[in-house]
């Protein structure tokens, strides 16, 4: 399949194999496009250089999204291998382990900072690090949960910073519009990661969901990447500033 045949696209937030961001990377990979992807630290980068290998990629590039630093450099290996980026895949969140469980009231000043910084403001600052590389019709994308429009319990400053993530989604498209770049989150249903599996209850979680989606299901990682490929693609032309829910129609069930 051949729907982002020429298109190159820098991944963010690959961690393992389960990650949502590999996901991606395969869709994107198995409708040809041409991939680069970013690690934090030694002992990741093990795990995604072979990953990335596997797909035909040699770009692999440290970046650590809490230094401009660090994506500073990274752009500009980026602009040294590729003329344009088409495709920016962001699927970046942290919050303290503590932050995830109990009362949101009790979020620490610096435990709502880094869940901001990490899950929220990364998108702003990698998007404008990369902001002259960017092809006209480049595709922006990042990861979303529900959180950010209902209260879940134990995802706390998570929700807080999904909704400043979405939000963000909107400014930056209507920053880029006019250079007919788009900005969109896909907002996915629950899947078992690396990144999940330190919200108190998730567990749980999936299994409401399965009972409760008009799907009757949770959802795969790989359907979150067929819906990146659409937005990646020259098929979402005319969508931009969207939240787009990945979730089994979850999100639309009241009681
Ligand atoms: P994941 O595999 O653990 O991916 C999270 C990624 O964020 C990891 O690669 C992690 O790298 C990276 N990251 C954390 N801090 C970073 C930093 N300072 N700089 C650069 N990268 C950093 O988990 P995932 O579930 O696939 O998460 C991907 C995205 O999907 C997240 O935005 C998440 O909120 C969103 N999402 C997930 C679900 C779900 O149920 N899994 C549902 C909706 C949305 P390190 O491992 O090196 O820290």
């Amino acid at each position: 399949m051949t729907l982002l045949k020429g298109k190159r696209a820098l991944i963010l937030g690959v961690a393992n194999d389960h990650s949502i961001a590999w996901a991606i990377a395969q869709a994107m990979h198995r409708e040809g496009a041409e991939l680069a992807f970013t690690y934090v630290g030694p002992s990741i980068e093990r795990r995604v250089r072979p990953l990335a290998e596997s797909l035909g990629s040699s770009l692999i590039l440290s970046c650590d999204v809490t230094s401009d630093e660090e994506i500073g450099a990274a752009a500009e290996q980026l602009r040294a291998a590729w003329p344009t980026v088409d495709v920016v895949v962001h699927a970046v969140a942290f919050a303290q382990r503590e932050d995830l469980k109990g009362r949101f009231v009790d979020t620490s000043r610096m435990g709502f900072r880094t869940a901001l910084e990490v899950s929220a403001y990364s998108l702003v600052a990698v998007t404008r690090a990369l902001d002259a590389s960017l092809s006209a019709g480049a595709s922006i994308i990042t990861l979303t949960y529900l959180g950010a429009e209902k209260v879940l319990p134990n995802y706390n400053v998570m929700g807080v910073a999904k909704a400043a993530l979405e939000a963000s989604v909107r400014y930056l498209a209507a920053d880029l519009g006019e250079r007919g770049i788009r900005v969109n989150a896909i907002s996915a249903g629950p899947v078992r990661t690396l990144s999940s599996a330190g919200i108190t209850g998730f567990k749980d979680m999936l299994h409401h969901h399965a009972e409760r989606a008009p799907l009757r299901r949770s959802i795969s990682a790989a359907e979150v990447g067929d819906a990146a490929v659409f937005l990646a693609s020259d098929l979402a032309s005319a969508v931009t500033g969207e939240v787009i829910h990945v979730d089994a129609g979850y999100s639309i069930v009241g009681v």
